[in-house]
């Protein structure tokens, strides 16, 4: 079992090293596909041997192997965060199809989450796939469909609560912005934390979303005066602090949800 286990473990770590690749390249627009991984000091080509997620990293110290320029701590910190994703889910969900498309969702806000870290920008074209896997998965469930096909967790949610989650996180955040650029005169949080908030919305659903905020506002605060607060630049990166908070949610959902039966 410890050996399943490990094994998922690694094939998180090697979506995590993908995701570097989405996160390094998406913001610069340059193909995902072309060319294959290089330093972005020396330009030369990384070898597979070089490329092996998390153990490359610590077997070349942290430097690239012909110029020695530092790789950045992100990339072993990814991949290693995308590892515990796909182990957590599944030890969570069940190894399921309902379990997939919550990695697929949760990768989908790791990668914006990191984007949003590096640029204060995020890529919504990237919610668009999970978002209809996941309504589609809930049709099918709402309707009956295939009924004994479909195993799901006790992480699922109605559609009512799915649609209404969506809708409680677009109106919550695009008030807040609306509301606090009046009080602050500039724009205090971007237009990207309203769809994050949709998108969260959609699958943590109505009203367990409100935990998402509060446990957002809390990591964000805890963040700010810990880590952020000498920088000259002010505004924080609310992105990692949503999808941080909604997969906290997520863990204790069926808990939740039955201090509201
Ligand atoms: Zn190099």
């Amino acid at each position: 079992m410890i050996i399943f286990w490990f094994f998922i473990f690694v094939i998180g770590a090697v979506f995590g090293s993908f995701f570097n690749v989405l996160i390094y390249r998406i913001p610069i627009k340059k193909s995902i596909i072309f060319p294959a991984s290089f330093c972005p000091n020396c330009k030369k080509p990384i070898k597979w041997y070089d490329n092996l997620p998390i153990i490359s990293y610590l077997i070349l110290k942290g430097r690239c192997r012909y110029c020695k320029e530092k790789i950045s701590l992100f990339y072993p910190i990814v991949e290693t965060i995308t590892g515990f994703l796909f182990l957590i889910v599944f030890w969570k969900t069940g190894i399921n199809i309902l379990s997939l498309v919550y990695i697929i969702i949760f990768s989908s806000l790791l990668v914006n989450s990191f984007i949003d870290l590096k640029t204060k920008n995020i890529y919504i074209s990237l919610f668009i796939f999970p978002s209809l896997l996941y309504v589609l998965y809930a049709l099918f469930i709402e309707f009956n469909i295939f009924s004994n096909f479909w195993l799901f967790p006790s992480t699922y949610i109605s559609l009512k609560e799915s649609i209404t989650g969506f809708l409680t996180g677009a109106i919550f955040f695009f008030i807040i912005r609306f509301f606090g650029g009046k009080i602050l005169k500039k724009e205090g949080m971007g237009e990207g934390d309203i769809y994050v908030a949709a998108f969260i919305g959609l699958f943590i659903g109505f009203p367990y979303i409100f935990f998402v905020f509060i446990f957002a506002g809390i990591f964000g605060i805890i963040f700010y005066y810990t880590y952020y607060k000498d920088k000259d630049d002010k505004v924080i990166p609310f992105v990692p602090f949503l999808s941080l908070s909604s997969f906290f949610i997520f863990l204790i959902l069926d808990f939740i949800k039955r201090l509201y039966l």
